[in-house]
């Protein structure tokens, strides 16, 4: 390791995609001694928001996993005692050749992508070779959003440089600057240039404060407003009958659906008055180039969590926005931008383990294996898997029937103490060479510092697991550096050789993604059986969904309150055993808090700041009470990653496993993230969580 004081451009590790923030550090004797944004950071432009400001702490931290670790006594005791990485290597290595290659999991969480595709293809492609059961992970996250976009064909988008140049009607659709702050100042820079910003959303965030309008209404109704606006669009005649004709499939039977959906029936359903959606309706068809920016997660995590972006995206191309300046959709978290990205270092194997014996990317489908007794070992990475799973009741008792657990993480999480038989200690960003990718660039993240204690790469860590399996072709590049080199062998420099990491350091860190067009679908050319924008999807139909977009009332029950989740600017998901495990980020994240509207507190004697209970039939956990007008009635809201909230979640599918792989690449294994809950004050005794 080098010595004297050095300056380094690398990112941030969190997961912000497609946004991102740069990072300027300076390392001295193997020490992070500095960090700030970089100003020369073409997307970040210098901004850090206090979740990259605290991962200094990271660092001789003193909760920092440092050695392998098995456990002492019973499943959560939370005991142990430090082992050798070799004890730990034959304790994983011994229970998997004790059973089937198909009765091994591996779950990765956002974790193992803090340097970027490294981590997380190097699990899929130890798991394709080895036979093992691995699960594609947006069904925690982004998964229904891009199925329901899949299906209509509109999964690219524009990027927010195209949105500040050139739109005239931005509507932020459920996107918050919590998950891309980055696009703060370009929406800044629209709005200053005289583009009209509506914002749509379950509750008021630092997004409402930059929108002209704001639209409330309750979790899970989107798919009944966007109707509306179709229904409006059609009525008006709004449409783009030119574009209709030349790149869309099915519009007279969606033209003819969509009569049913009137103003005054979504009014019902989202509260919004018909005039204000009539109103909404006319100015994004008139007020053209409209965008809409569409959120990447909480909007779609409900139990018919595919039919808002379904039905959200047919209404660029009933205006004809696709493939202009300024129209179409804006950048999403999981959507990928008109440009060539990585390659695909996948792309040389297959997978070993035959189709009949995969469990599917389908989260109820993965917890009733577990339940079932179908897995004797599971290979946990970078992930609390009892704070993302919706029904982590069941998924408790899912683990608990698994024989070997092994958490590779950080630091300890609540899954790791109640359930992990062997902790293993990972790396950090800056002890490893990596990669991260906005919809623009692609930037280097330079390995900077010698690992802390005995924490070692996940590259090690599966090279060791394979060699000692013998899984050949598991990591055939020369070493870590090599194999970032060969996601970066899509970019192709001035001469045509392909870009490396030395060519990127000679940039500066930056590099600038070949063929990139900020404006997504100009060709006209959408991802579909028919290569049309589907109004009519077939897929859809032969897998038993509605071939139309559509709108499904949730189904209610005796708990009054509709309970949500989503994301703050202070955290994300359950890093860092859910903000606590940095000082900084411990500060604000002080324990669950439950926004509620003072109508509903005040029914239940309950005050801004006192301890309350949630619960349902399910069960309970407990938070303390925001009491805001910034949340409607009868709707009740709650960061997600806390590992109580799932407590109350009901976990059922929302897609059938026939639908469940219809949209190539985007498993539709999502499972409900809401739940019908009721709320009271906590009282001094009694009401301990189970
Ligand atoms: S927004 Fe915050 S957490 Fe996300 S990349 Fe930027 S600094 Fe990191």
């Amino acid at each position: 390791m080098m010595t004297g004081k050095r300056q380094i451009t690398t990112m941030c590790p969190m997961n912000c995609i497609p946004t991102q923030c740069g990072m300027t550090i300076e390392v001295e004797d193997n020490k992070l001694v500095s960090l700030k944004g970089d100003v020369n950071n073409p997307d970040s432009r210098g901004f850090l928001c206090i979740r990259g400001q605290a991962t200094p702490e990271i660092f001789e931290n003193p909760k920092r996993l440092l050695h392998p670790m098995r456990r002492v006594g019973e499943r959560g005791e939370d005991r142990w005692e430090a082992c050798s990485w070799d004890d730990a290597y034959k304790m994983i290595v011994d229970a998997i050749e004790q059973t089937q290659p198909e009765r091994v999991g591996l779950w990765r969480g956002h974790g193992t992508g803090t340097t970027g595709p490294a981590g997380n293809t190097l699990v899929s492609r130890f798991g394709m070779l080895g036979g093992f059961q691995q699960w594609n992970t947006a069904i925690v996250c982004w998964a229904m959003g891009g199925y329901g976009l899949g299906l209509t064909g509109t999964l690219k988008t524009s990027t927010k440089e195209d949105m500040a140049s050139n739109a005239r009607t931005i509507i932020l659709w459920g996107a918050t600057f919590a998950s891309q702050p980055d696009l703060a100042p370009h929406l800044i820079a629209a709005r200053k240039r005289g583009a009209y910003v509506i914002h749509i959303d379950t509750h008021r965030t630092e997004a409402s404060r930059h929108a002209d309008d704001v639209f409330l209404l309750p979790p899970g109704t989107d798919a009944a407003l966007a109707l509306a606006l179709a229904h409006v669009i059609v009525q008006e005649n709004l449409y783009d009958q030119s574009f209709i004709d030349s790149f869309t499939l099915g519009f007279a039977q969606f033209a003819a659906h969509v009569q049913q959906y009137t103003p005054e029936w979504a009014a019902t359903i989202t509260g919004i008055e018909p005039e204000r959606i009539r109103a909404l309706a006319r100015r994004y068809a008139a007020d053209s180039p409209a965008m809409i920016v569409l959120g990447g997660s909480s909007i779609f995590k409900h139990q018919h969590g595919w039919e808002p972006a379904r039905a959200i995206s047919c209404l660029p191309a009933l205006t004809g926005q696709l493939g202009i300046a300024g129209g179409g959709l804006g950048p999403r978290h999981g959507a990928s931008s008109e440009s060539t990205g990585y390659a695909d270092v996948l792309a040389d194997i297959s997978r070993k383990m035959p189709d009949a014996a995969a469990i599917p990317s389908h989260m109820t489908s993965i917890t009733e294996s577990f339940t079932h007794g179908q897995l004797d070992v599971l290979l946990v990475f970078g992930s609390n898997m009892l704070s993302m799973f919706a029904d982590a009741n069941e998924l408790a008792r899912g683990l608990a029937q698994v024989k070997l657990i092994v958490s590779y993480d950080l630091f300890m999480n609540a899954t790791s103490r109640r359930f992990a038989d062997l902790v293993l200690p990972s790396t950090a960003w800056l002890e490893d060479i990596g990669l991260k990718q906005t919809a623009t660039h692609i930037y280097l993240m330079e390995h900077a510092l010698t690992p802390e204690g005995e924490c070692r790469s996940l590259v090690t860590l599966l090279r060791e697991l394979a060699q000692r399996l013998n899984i050949a072709n598991v990591f055939p590049w020369r070493d870590e550096e090599d194999y970032v080199n060969a996601f970066l062998a899509a970019q192709k420099t001035e001469t045509g050789a392909p870009l490396t990491v030395d060519i990127l350091r000679e940039h500066g860190g930056y590099w600038q993604r070949n063929n990139l067009s900020h404006v997504a679908y100009q060709e006209r050319h959408f991802a579909t059986p028919s290569t049309k924008v589907e109004f009519w999807s077939e897929r859809a139909q032969q897998a038993g969904l509605s071939p139309l977009p559509s709108y499904t009332a949730p189904e209610k029950n005796e708990y009054p309150l509709r309970f949500s989740q989503g994301r703050t600017l202070t955290a994300f998901h359950s890093f860092f055993d859910e903000g606590q495990a940095l000082p900084t980020l411990a500060r604000v994240n002080t324990g669950p808090q439950l926004w509620i509207h003072p109508q509903d507190a005040q029914q239940r004697q309950i005050t801004h700041g006192m301890p309350i209970v949630i619960a349902n039939d399910r069960g309970h956990f407990e938070a303390m009470a925001s009491v805001s007008e910034d949340i409607l009635p009868g709707v009740v809201w709650m960061r997600d990653g806390w590992v109580g909230v799932n407590r109350v979640t009901s976990g059922a599918p929302i897609v059938s496993l026939t639908a469940n792989d219809v949209v190539p690449g985007i498993p539709g294994g999502q499972a409900a993230y809401d739940a019908w809950v009721d709320v009271r004050r906590k009282e001094p005794e009694g009401d301990t969580p189970s």
